[in-house]
């Protein structure tokens, strides 16, 4: 499970994470909305200590993340300890992100490779069969910018289950694709929703969150303003921010 606790963060005096109070289950699928500004992407960033909190305290398995407490203080963890933290929590951007000059399988098999020290043929086996999970098995040798971006996309979150992560964090995974391109994609994260993976999901796509989500969070300043199971925030007549909001994204 994931907890966060009084979070806030600011940009030059500016906040950006307001006393954020979050719970997401263990093996749960979370999709965060909200419009642009909102603090999704810091939300996400924070989770993985990629930013430093300015108060509050994350938890993932009841482990505060990148921090250490010492009686009330906290101080900070040193970078062997947040590298440690992070092998367990996978990212995928919405601009793939894939090292240029290696073939799909290298991407793969990089990190559990140079990270986890994972024997070499071992990783690439595995990069072999998680290709083939996401539908791109006979790729393995090509490079990155010959595929489409939904296969890019793909090959992306391959390589962030090489690591066997507890939890997957997607920022906006289908914003940078075309149209045609974007169910190819959330089609592979659906298969990969209740295999035991915590997933938390920054997406425009409402029909995705119906159909996949357990719970919605929807962000506004900074703020949750609407979370709760998906059905209920969707349907429930007093969220009026998250009807309109979800009209002008459809
Ligand atoms: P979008 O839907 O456009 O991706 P978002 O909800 O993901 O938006 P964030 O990227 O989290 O929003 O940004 C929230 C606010 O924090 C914005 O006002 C943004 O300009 C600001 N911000 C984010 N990162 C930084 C940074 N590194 N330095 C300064 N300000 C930042
Ligand atoms: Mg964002």
């Amino acid at each position: 499970a994931i907890a966060l606790r009084n979070v806030s963060k600011r940009f030059s005096g500016v906040t950006v994470l307001d006393e954020v109070d979050l719970d997401i289950p263990a093996g749960s699928v979370t999709v965060i909305l909200g419009p642009s500004g909102s603090g999704k992407s810091t939300l996400l960033r924070c989770i993985n200590h990629l930013e430093k909190l300015d108060g509050g305290t994350i938890r993932i398995g009841g482990e505060l993340v990148g921090y250490r407490q010492k009686g009330r203080a906290l101080h900070e963890l040193g970078s062997r300890e947040v590298a440690r933290q992070r092998r367990d929590v996978g990212m995928v951007f919405q601009q793939f992100n894939l090292f240029p000059h290696r073939t799909v399988l290298q991407n793969i098999a990089d990190a559990p490779i140079r990270v986890k020290k994972a024997p070499r043929q071992q990783a690439l086996e595995k990069a072999r069969a998680l290709l083939q999970q996401v539908g791109l098995a006979g790729r393995e040798e090509e490079w990155p910018q010959n595929l489409s971006g939904g296969q890019q996309q793909r090959v992306a979150i391959a390589r962030a289950l090489a690591m066997d992560p507890g939890v997957l964090l997607f920022d906006e995974p289908t914003s940078a694709l075309d149209p045609e391109l974007v169910g190819e994609v959330l089609q592979v994260i659906k298969q990969l929703a209740h295999s035991g993976i915590t997933m938390v999901i920054v997406t425009h796509e409402i029909g995705f969150a119906r159909e996949v989500a357990d719970n919605l969070v929807f962000m506004e300043g900074g703020r949750i303003v609407a979370a709760g199971p998906t059905q209920q925030v969707l349907d429930d007549p007093n969220n009026g921010r998250v009807r309109n909001f979800i009209a002008t994204v459809l």
